[in-house]
C-alpha cells in the first residue's frame, strides 16, 4: 500500500501488535459472575487486578466484620493497610514477608505465594500469565489456615483494649481452610481464567481485527474520493479550456469566414469583372460551402460559450407569432429546394405578447425546424403548430407550445433521450449523410430549460419526429448561466409513440 497523507494521520497500532490488558481480554459481567460462584462455593473472598493494580473483580465473604474490629483498633489501621498494599502491589515473590506456599510439592503452582497477615490470617497470590507475561494477580483469601491455633501476639498486643472474645467470635465468620486446600482451589481458578482469557483474547482480536479492517478499508475509500475529487476538478478544469479553446477558434475563424463569403458574392453578382458561368458556378460553390462551414462555426461558438457558462439570457417582451414566422422564412428556400412542404398552424386569435429572449427562441425554432427538414426526404411533409397562450400542465401555469413535426427518417427509440447531448447524433449510415455536428438539439434544449421550460420528442422510425417546445409566458429570473446538457449522461425526455 502507498505511503498516503493519511498514514502520517496518526495510524493506530494494530491490535496485533499490542498487548491486551487484562480487562480487555475478559468479558467483566461474566468473569464477575464466574468469581461470585466460585466465592460462593469456596468460602474465600477473591480478588482480581490487573498489571496496573485496577481492580477487575472483587469478592468478598466472611471477613468483613473482623477486619472492620481490627482495622478500628489503634496501629490496626497502618498494619492492615500495609498488609492490603503488599498483596495488591507487592512482588508475586517469597520476600518481603511472603514466602512459599505450604503445600506437596507436586500441586504447588510455581509462582503462588502466601502472604501470613499479622492477625493470623492468611492470603495466596498468584500472578495471572499470558503469553509468558504477567498479566495480573488473583489473591485469594482471608482465610484462617487450619494450623492457627492462637490468635498471634501481632494482634493481640496491638491495643490494650483488644477484646478476644469479640475477635475469636468474628473470626468464627471466616473460613478455616489447610492452605494446601486453598492452593489447589486457586490452582483450578487459574486454569478457569486462562480458558476464559484464551476466549475472551480470541473475541476481542476477531472483533478488534474487523474495526481494524474496517478501518482501514473506509481510509482506503477516503483517499479514492480525494483522487477522484481531484480528477473530476482537473477533468472540469480541462473541459473549461476546451469551452475557453472552442470560443477563440471559432471566434477567430468566423472574421475571415465572413470576408470569404462577402468577396464569393461580390465576384458572383459580378462585381469584380464578367465572369462565365462555370467561374460563377465555383464562386456560388465557395459561398455556399463557406455559408454550411460559418453554421457550424456559430453552433460550436454557441454551444463552448453555454458550456463555460457564458450565456445569459435577456428576457423582453416578444411576440411569438412573429418569431414562428420569420424562423419559417428562413427555412423556407431550404425546404423547397429539398422538395418538402413546410406549413405552419398558428392560433387563431391575436396572441398576448410573452416574454423571452427572443433571438434564442428564434434559434430554437430554427434549429428544430432545420433538423425536421434536413432528416425528410422529398416529399415529405413539415408542420409546425404555435398553440395559444394558455395553461400548461407541464408548467402548472400560463405558457404555450411550439410543436415540429415531419414525416421523415425518425429516430431509433434507445437514442431519444441522447439525441439532447452535445455532439451527439444517431450514427447510422443513413442519418450520417444528413451532416450537421450534433449541436443544433442540446442547444434547443439549453435555452428551453433556461426559459424555464422543457422540450420532449417523440418518434416513429420511418414515420417521422415530433418535436414539442412547451414555454411560460413569463419565465423566472435568468440563472447566472444557461446549462448545457450533459454529453454522456442520458436525460429522460418523456412521452413517447
Ligand atoms: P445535427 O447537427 O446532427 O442535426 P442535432 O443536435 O440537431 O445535431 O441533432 C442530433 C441528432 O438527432 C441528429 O444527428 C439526428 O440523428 C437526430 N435528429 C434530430 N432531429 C431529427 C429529426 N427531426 N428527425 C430525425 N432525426 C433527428
Amino acid at each position: 500500500m502507498s505511503e498516503g497523507p493519511a498514514e502520517g494521520m496518526g495510524r493506530r497500532e494494530s491490535v496485533l501488535q499490542r498487548s491486551l490488558a487484562l480487562a480487555e481480554m475478559l468479558d467483566i459481567p461474566t468473569f464477575t459472575e464466574v468469581v461470585k460462584g466460585f466465592v460462593e462455593l469456596y468460602q474465600i473472598g477473591v480478588k482480581v487486578f490487573d498489571e496496573k493494580g485496577a481492580k477487575i473483580a472483587d469478592i468478598k465473604i466472611g471477613n468483613g466484620d473482623f477486619c472492620g474490629y481490627v482495622f478500628s483498633l489503634s496501629e490496626g489501621r497502618a498494619l492492615c493497610t500495609a498488609t492490603v498494599g503488599r498483596v495488591k502491589d507487592g512482588p508475586v515473590e517469597a520476600v518481603l514477608g511472603a514466602r512459599s506456599p505450604n503445600v506437596p510439592a507436586e500441586g504447588s503452582p510455581e509462582a503462588m505465594v502466601a502472604m501470613p497477615c499479622f492477625t493470623g490470617l492468611q492470603y495466596l497470590v498468584m500472578p495471572v500469565l499470558w503469553e509468558g507475561d504477567s498479566v495480573g494477580r488473583v489473591v485469594f483469601g482471608p482465610f484462617i489456615p487450619d494450623d492457627l491455633q492462637e490468635l498471634p501476639p501481632s494482634l493481640t498486643s496491638l491495643d490494650p483494649s483488644f477484646d478476644r472474645e469479640k475477635a475469636l467470635a468474628l473470626m468464627g465468620k471466616i473460613r478455616r481452610a489447610p492452605e494446601a486446600t486453598v492452593a489447589r482451589v486457586m490452582k483450578h481458578f487459574a486454569q478457569l481464567l486462562e480458558t476464559m482469557i484464551a476466549a475472551g483474547h480470541k473475541a476481542t482480536l476477531t472483533s478488534n481485527m474487523h474495526i481494524e479492517a474496517t478501518r482501514e478499508h473506509s481510509r482506503e475509500l477516503e483517499e479514492k474520493n480525494q483522487k477522484l475529487e481531484t480528477m473530476n476538478t482537473r477533468l472540469k478544469e480541462l473541459d473549461r479550456l476546451k469551452s475557453s479553446f472552442l470560443a477563440t477558434v471559432s471566434h477567430e475563424l468566423r472574421t475571415p469566414l465572413t470576408s470569404i463569403i462577402g468577396y464569393s458574392e461580390m465576384l458572383a453578382e459580378g462585381l469584380a469583372g464578367p465572369l462565365n458561368q462555370e467561374q460563377v458556378d465555383y464562386v456560388r460553390t465557395i459561398m455556399e460551402k463557406g455559408e454550411s462551414l460559418l453554421k457550424l462555426i456559430s453552433s460550436i461558438l454557441d454551444i463552448s460559450q453555454i458550456e463555460a457558462g457564458k450565456v445569459r439570457l435577456n428576457f423582453e417582451s416578444a411576440d411569438i407569432v412573429e418569431v414562428v414566422q420569420s424562423s419559417i422564412s428562413s427555412l423556407s428556400p431550404q425546404a423547397k429546394k429539398k422538395g418538402v412542404a413546410l406549413e405552419v398552424k398558428l392560433p387563431g386569435s391575436p396572441q398576448p405578447k410573452v416574454h423571452a429572449d427572443h433571438d434564442r427562441l428564434r434559434q430554437v425554432v430554427v434549429n428544430l425546424l432545420a433538423n425536421a427538414v434536413k432528416f425528410t426526404p422529398k416529399g415529405g411533409k413539415v408542420n409546425l403548430f404555435l398553440s395559444e397562450v394558455s395553461h400548461q400542465p407541464e408548467l402548472g401555469g400560463e405558457g404555450y407550445r411550439i410543436i415540429v413535426e415531419d414525416s421523415g427518417v425518425g429516430i431509433p427509440t434507445d437514442q431519444l433521450d441522447k439525441i439532447f447531448q452535445s455532439f451527439y447524433q444517431v450514427d447510422s449510415s443513413s442519418t450520417r449523410e444528413f451532416g450537421g455536428a450534433g449541436l443544433g438539439l442540446s442547444i434547443v434544449k439549453s435555452f428551453v430549460e433556461g426559459h424555464g421550460g422543457s422540450v420532449k420528442v417523440t418518434s416513429e422510425m420511418g414515420r417521422g419526429s415530433r418535436f414539442t417546445a412547451v414555454l411560460p409566458s413569463l419565465p423566472p429570473a435568468p440563472k447566472s448561466s444557461v446549462q448545457v446538457a450533459p454529453p454522456s449522461v442520458p436525460e429522460p425526455t418523456g412521452d413517447r409513440f
